[in-house]
């Protein structure tokens, strides 16, 4: 079987069902990310949040600082000038992308973190 979006060799427990599609396990977990992050209420409540002034925790004010300076960076960049985790950046970056302050890029096999 070949996944439907890359045409991945897959078989087995790598096989995931999504939209009718099937795909890779890769594949598969880009499309789940997709959707929670293009989750238009969640984006709206969010920007909504921002334009009414409420300011950013001490935690998501530093990461913005530092995409500001250092963007775009990859995670371990940006995760060895915080001096903390990749799970833990990742939670506040997704945090800082449904306000609109922060986004990613993938290039040449790397992600790209931006304001
Ligand atoms: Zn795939």
């Amino acid at each position: 079987m070949n996944c439907g979006k890359c045409a991945a060799k897959i078989a087995g427990q790598d096989v995931h069902e999504h939209n009718g599609l099937i795909l890779c396990e890769d594949c598969y977990i880009d499309a789940v990310a997709v959707l929670k992050t293009c989750d238009p209420w969640a984006v709206y409540t969010a920007s909504r949040t921002v334009s009414k002034g409420v300011s950013l925790t001490d935690e998501l004010q530093l990461c913005v600082d530092v995409l500001k300076v250092k963007g775009p960076a990859t995670l371990e960049q940006i995760c060895s000038e915080l001096g903390i985790g990749e799970h833990e950046f990742r939670t506040r970056f997704s945090t800082l992308r449904h306000m609109g302050l922060a986004r990613a890029c993938k290039k040449e096999e790397q992600v790209w973190y931006t304001l």
